[in-house]
């Protein structure tokens, strides 16, 4: 009996001790609190320098306490948390920012040198610790671009309130966030006068979020919050319109030239605004009737509210910032871009290079028998559009000259029959290959067409809200992905 015990004693001491053997668990290494670093990223296509222009002290870490090295290996940057004394790396995150897709244009490339604004964040480490940011190059690989080593007690840390007097709305609170997925919403382009709409805005997204899958099994740990502070002037600045409005973000179309694009510049000043509530997801409402919206991976979103097509960009522009989805339409006639340079396989999870058929990205949610990469017809569609395309233009150059000629109308009327017969034929082509490959609408497969490429990357299934899907479902692959991101933030 008394050996017994002894032994038993042995087992739980053990167990104690087994605790310290293995890395520290977050109360060890981290107080209750957030640090949030403001950075400015300088360069071009060549080259970029980080610095540092100043640390907030947060009052609460809401995101996750049990995953703290990142699990995932998405974003074009990685921040590294160390911990000086033992030099352990006690946390880790990929992001992106706005730099990183600047670095892709025309100006870049040309070399003019732009300024940048991002805010990260990470739990205060309670040692002095080794800040770390590293940058992956074309080929993904991870290297050092800026390091600084920071006390936790440093008075040059900011310690003010987060609070700002900002209307503060909590429509779905499901728990402490530390455990629950925190979304928040932030006006912009809202005069003091749209406070009500805002409300109601904030109230429409939130419906249509928690009718769509993933969100919806994981309502239970998803809280909503709202910051609402007026802008002077409604909507955003539209510069090819020669439209500029004075707005608390300053969000903007015409983000890289680019007409509908539209992203917000002022990073520093949305995370502070957005600090006043415990968040780990910003979506930024713009009170604008345009089309149009934008994305920075694991920073924020931002969409218009009252355009038809809103609410699907919304969910599209969250699945880039929140879930780190890559978007899967193309354009026919690019067949490969600098955005994914040829034979490197990207790290976003909804599309791949496939590089290693034997090994697809997501093998585990493929249908049973699915070809890879998936035939579906695509090749010959694309031919008969472009016949069709070059038959039109035929078609008026032809008619041009019969009118030139002096035709009448019989001989007119003759011609455009022939041509409308054509035409016709070609659509029925497109339609027969369409019914043939109707089966595969459900399936998940690598079908070829996909991150702004017609050849070389492929994607899930055929239609997704990453491609653009009027019935506002994503595919079962970026349905999975932002599952495990709900997962990553609710600690499951
Ligand atoms: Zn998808």
């Amino acid at each position: 009996m008394k050996k017994t015990t002894f032994a038993a004693a042995a087992i739980l001491l053990l167990a104690a001790l087994c605790p310290a053997q293995t890395p520290a668990g977050y109360e060890a290494r981290f107080t209750d609190k957030a640090l949030r670093v403001d950075l400015y990223q300088v360069g071009d296509a060549a080259g970029e320098t980080l610095t540092v222009d100043a640390i907030y002290e947060e009052p609460l870490w809401p995101e996750t306490r049990t995953r703290l090295v990142d699990p995932f290996g998405y974003g074009r940057y990685v921040l590294e948390i160390y911990d000086v004394a033992s030099n352990a790396l006690i946390y880790s995150r990929g992001f992106d920012t706005m730099f990183a897709e600047y670095k892709t244009t025309n100006p870049a490339l040309e070399g003019t040198k732009r300024v940048f604004q991002r805010s990260v964040r990470f739990p205060e480490p309670k040692r002095p610790f080794l800040f770390v940011v590293e940058a992956r190059d074309k080929k993904n690989l991870l290297h050092p671009v800026f390091s600084r080593t920071v006390d936790p007690a440093d008075y040059h840390i900011i310690r003010e309130a987060a609070t700002a007097g900002d209307w503060i709305y909590e429509p779905v609170v499901s728990g402490d966030p530390r455990r629950t997925m925190d979304l928040v919403f932030l006006a912009e382009g809202y005069t003091a006068a749209g406070k009500d709409k805002f409300k109601a805005d904030v109230d429409r997204m939130t419906q249509v979020l928690f009718a769509t899958e993933p969100y919806k099994s994981a309502k239970a740990r998803i809280s909503i919050r709202a910051v609402f502070r007026p802008s002077p002037e409604k909507s955003m600045d539209e510069p090819r319109q020669r439209a500029y409005r004075k707005t608390v973000l300053s969000a903007s179309f015409n983000a890289f030239d680019l007409d509908r694009y539209m992203l917000i510049e002022r990073d520093h000043l949305m995370h502070e605004i957005a600090a006043q509530v415990p968040y780990d997801a910003i979506v930024v409402l713009v009170d604008s009737a345009r089309y149009g919206g934008g994305s920075i991976a694991f920073d924020y979103c931002v969409t218009t509210t009252d355009h038809a097509r809103s609410l699907e960009v919304f969910l599209h522009e969250m699945g880039h910032s929140f879930g780190g989805l890559a978007d899967e339409y193309y354009a026919s006639e690019v067949s490969y871009n600098d955005f994914y340079p040829k034979g490197v396989e990207p790290f976003e999870p909804n599309i791949t290079a496939l590089l290693d058929p034997a090994d697809v990205k997501w093998k585990n949610l493929l249908s049973p028998g699915i070809g890879i990469p998936t035939e579906y017809g695509k090749d010959a569609e694309e031919a008969l559009m472009a016949e069709s395309r070059a038959k039109n233009k035929a078609a008026a150059e032809e008619i041009a000259r019969a009118k030139e000629r002096g035709a009448d109308a019989a001989a007119l009327k003759a011609i455009q029959d022939r041509l409308a017969a054509e035409d016709k034929e070609i659509k029925a082509k497109i339609a027969e290959i369409r019914k043939k490959y109707e089966g595969l609408a459900d399936k998940v497969g690598v079908f070829e067409g996909a991150g702004y490429a017609s050849k070389g990357l492929y994607r899930p299934q055929k239609v997704c809200l990453m491609i653009g899907n009027p019935k506002r479902e994503f595919c079962a692959v970026c349905r999975k992905a932002l599952t495990d991101m709900i997962d990553y933030f609710t600690g499951k």
